[in-house]
């Protein structure tokens, strides 16, 4: 274990302005905290955040990320609060050990690893300042290093979350050393036998030639020199973890990878990466289809190098990286490397490109630790990652709400869903989800999908299956409205109606289904005349074609009863007393309109307005013709005028129009859908006025209303 004068020297030696009291008070506050916690090797528990931020020195990381680092498991394992660090070690220190502290939490909440690309992101996603991902992965370094005094079976857990998150995020980031020493010791414990193979053959190898690597260097060394090129040389053999992965993924055996060492030439600028590279191709035979030059295009991490691979001295197969000694400290320390530099010497180096816009940051920042207080990582900040209570990770776009949760999970969840717990709180739908937040969706199999959800869902799988919805349930009322408008028009007329006769006429509307000619008839795109006659082609249509049969109209007696003259005497002139008489359904005669009485059979005198088309039905039989007019006090009853109106669909429109009506001292008798769109109903609408003038006030009273958009007395 380090001790507190040789972290605080560590520290000095690359940052001789370092906060040395706040070192040794946070080194001092980490061992109280935890003390007598121990860790699981038998070492008191405070050794690993000391450890911890000892891998941090070797990043050359600032005061306040080595202080994060001692104090990073205070807040969670111990009493210790937010509040306090920030009292004792400032607002900065207090933030990056909050954000430690907040990806612990998530990472308790994650159950499997089959989501490691989702997972990853999310750290990525929370890591808001990059010191963070950096203390987390000393963190999970440390870990690993002291994996060996875990449970069995605790072990292969993290080894393999090692491999599935940390590895690969380490790399993301551009700490190569991270990213090979987890892989190695995850390696070692989850393929034991693979791991102790490879090392035992690459012991073997080594015993045979023991100096062959250093033998390489050397050559490769002077090969150099000769050129006139100053270049440093090292070699290595490849970690058994990398030997393994090519094994697997090019099904190889161990003897068919020849090249198990690689060799690296680091030199100054890189026109001398390309005058070296001319040394080896022109002395070595190149192996073909080995050459990458990433150095004229860099890897999408930002990565710059040239690869080749050659028979090289010795007659040995070898891989060669060359590269410039800046490109090497980036692709081996990464992230942390960007502030070595500001330190050290120069700061050219805009490898990464996803560090691009943190380095303009850096040259315009004062001093390093400013730099990396603005380093906030832009990466993933147009997504949220929430958890299910089984603990998936879900991905959505930023802005998502509980209702796109559930859509993700499952249609039918989102269907059916009716309210959210986040966090184990009930919150509502249209609540924005945050990083890490557990969701648990509420369903009810009674709940449908609602247009008002449209408003805040921003997934376009959740928008889809609300409109098909909507969509699918407008069909089921067009279906039903259709079917009795059908149902009507046939009885209206004294005709069968049967499905089965509805079968032959499908191809005739273009319809699929049954369904699908009602549907058509109740959305008014076909009327129940163009079904009717296409059933009876020789069914003879009245002239009263367009008059919708369906209508009910109130019976004379029905509407005299609402009144009080209701005992006396029709106020008409011209008729036989004691002659039965009755308004005409089709022309709704009112006072103040020219009437004509026309004689039935059985049904005495029916009074029609001068102008209603049925007259011409009798135009040749002028002996039924009866010349009648309004009695003087026939205003005083209530007399039923028809209108046909366009209303808007949308609701509490029919509440208006009703209003409007009985503002106007009529009322509705009857009303009766016509068609019905999706933007408008058109209706008929029976209403008991005085006469001519009131239903005239009442038209221009509809005329001004918002929810009117054409009304007019009735001529059917
Ligand atoms: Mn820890």
């Amino acid at each position: 274990m380090l001790r507190q004068y040789e972290l605080v020297e560590l520290v000095k030696s690359y940052d001789p302005d370092a906060d040395e009291d706040a070192l040794n008070r946070a080194y001092v506050f980490a061992m109280k905290k935890h003390g007598a916690q121990l860790r699981e090797s038998g070492d008191p528990y405070y050794s690993h955040p000391i450890e911890v931020a000892g891998i941090l020195t070797k990043f050359k990381l600032d005061c306040s990320s080595i202080i994060a680092g001692l104090l990073h498991d205070t807040v969670e394992d111990t009493d210790t609060t937010i509040e306090e660090i920030q009292q004792l070690f400032g607002k900065q220190v207090a933030a990056i050990v909050d954000g430690v502290t907040k990806l612990a939490m998530i990472e308790q909440k994650s159950g499997s690893s089959k989501q490691a690309e989702n997972f990853r992101k999310l750290l990525l996603a929370m890591s808001d300042d990059i010191r963070v991902l950096l203390i987390k992965l000393a963190d999970r370094l440390h870990n690993m290093r002291t994996l060996h005094f875990c449970k069995p079976e605790k072990r292969a857990r993290i080894a393999k979350e090692t491999l599935d998150i940390y590895a690969p995020l380490a790399e993301r980031i551009g700490m190569q050393e991270i990213k090979s020493e987890l892989e190695e010791i995850a390696f070692a414990e989850l393929h034991k036998e693979a791991h102790d193979s490879i090392v035992a053959r690459l012991n073997f190898l080594r015993e045979k030639d023991s100096n062959i690597v250093p033998k390489i260097i050397e050559q490769l060394q002077k090969d150099m020199e000769e050129n006139g090129i100053k270049a440093s040389v090292t070699g290595r053999e490849k970690t058994p973890y990398s030997i393994w992965r090519k094994m697997q993924q090019k099904n190889a055996s161990f003897e068919q990878l020849l090249d198990i060492m690689a060799f690296r030439i680091c030199v100054e600028d890189i026109g001398t990466c390309y005058q070296a590279l001319g040394v080896i191709h022109s002395k070595y035979h190149m192996i073909p289809r080995r050459f990458k030059d990433y150095i004229s295009t860099p890897k999408p991490n930002g990565y710059k190098s040239i690869h080749t691979g050659v028979i090289g001295p010795e007659n040995t197969r070898i891989e060669i990286q060359i590269r410039t000694f800046e490109m090497h400290e980036i692709a081996e320390k990464g992230v942390a490397a960007h502030w070595a530099y500001k330190q050290g010497q120069k700061v050219e180096g805009r490898n990464f490109r996803w560090m691009r816009e943190l380095l303009e940051i850096l040259e315009q920042a004062q001093n390093p630790e400013e730099f990396l207080e603005n380093t906030k990582l832009e990466m993933y900040n147009d997504q949220v990652f929430c958890f299910t209570p089984k603990g998936d990770l879900i991905g959505l776009p930023i802005n998502s709400t509980p209702v796109d949760f559930a859509y993700a999970v499952h249609s039918s969840v989102g269907d059916t869903c009716v309210g959210a717990k986040i966090n184990g709180e009930i919150k509502p739908l249209r609540t924005v989800l945050q990083n890490g937040d557990q969701v648990e969706v509420l369903t009810s199999k009674a709940q449908h999908p609602s247009t008002e959800w449209e408003r805040f869902v921003v997934t376009g799988k959740a928008k889809a299956a609300i409109r098909r919805y909507v969509r699918a349930h407008k069909r089921d009322q067009f279906i039903a409205l259709g079917k009795d408008i059908l149902d009507r028009q046939f009885k209206g007329e004294k005709l069968e109606f049967s499905e089965k006769a509805l079968v032959n006429v499908m191809p005739n509307f273009e319809a699929e289904s049954i369904d699908d000619i009602y549907a058509k008839v109740g959305e008014g795109l076909i009327t129940g005349w163009d079904v009717l006659r296409a059933v009876y082609p020789a069914y003879k249509q009245s002239k009263l074609e367009k008059v919708v049969k369906a209508i009910k109209v109130p019976s004379l007696k029905n509407v005299l009863k609402k009144n009080k003259s209701k005992s006396e005497p029709l106020k008409i002139k011209g008729l036989v007393p004691g002659m039965a008489v009755h308004f005409a359904g089709c022309c709704h005669p009112l006072p103040g309109d020219r009437i004509v009485g026309i004689v039935t059979t059985g049904k005495g005198v029916a009074v029609h307005t001068i102008d209603c088309k049925v007259l011409e039905k009798f135009a040749d039989e002028p002996e039924r013709w009866l010349d009648i007019a309004w009695g003087d006090e026939a205003e005083n009853e209530m007399h039923v005028g028809r209108l046909k109106i366009m209303l808007a669909n949308e609701p509490g429109a029919l509440a208006d129009l009703s209003n409007l009506v009985a503002r106007n001292n009529g009322n509705i008798s009857n009303l009766n859908i016509v068609y019905r769109t999706v933007s408008y109903f058109e209706l008929l609408v029976d209403v008991e006025v005085k006469d001519v003038k009131h239903l005239n006030d009442i038209i221009a009273a509809l005329k001004a209303s918002r929810v009117v958009s054409y009304v007019a007395r009735s001529a059917q």
